[in-house]
């Protein structure tokens, strides 16, 4: 493992044990946060996308809005992960961009008048500081 991902592992070590959330490793790509039980599970922290996923759960956990819609909550999980990261990468704004995109296609499909409107300050937040735009178009074809 390299430095840097010590760096990263070390790091998320240290937010779950000062803030005192539990953590189950997993394997699987589907990482989860329980707010109530403070505690996540994540795969473990060995480069810059596990280390983007880690903090994203934890931003579900103390993060910002999270008592708001599942897609608000998605992209406060990602401020909070963006604001507290000691690096971040554009492979890191990916992830967080396709994790979004992915809540808001399906979202926009099911919930539309609940999603954020452009003069939301919530969504110039998440414009502004995790460089994000929906991809998704919802009337037909990609
Ligand atoms: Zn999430």
């Amino acid at each position: 493992m390299s430095k840097r991902s010590e760096l990263y592992g070390g790091h998320v070590a240290e937010i779950l044990a000062t803030q005192r959330i539990a953590v189950q490793w997993t394997r699987s790509a589907d990482s989860t946060a329980w707010r109530h039980r403070r505690c996540i599970k994540v795969r473990r922290v060995v480069c810059p996308a596990t280390y983007a996923y880690a903090l994203h759960e934890i931003g579900h956990i103390i993060g910002p809005y999270q008592s708001e819609i599942r897609f608000v909550t998605e992209i406060g999980a990602w401020l909070y992960a963006r604001q507290e990261a000691i690096y971040w990468s554009r492979m890191m704004t990916r992830t967080c961009t396709e994790c979004l995109d992915s809540y808001h296609a399906r979202y926009s499909s099911i919930l539309s008048a609940k999603l954020p409107v452009a003069s939301d300050s919530i969504w110039q937040e998440a414009l502004d500081t995790l460089g994000y735009t929906p991809q998704h178009q919802t009337n037909g074809g990609h």
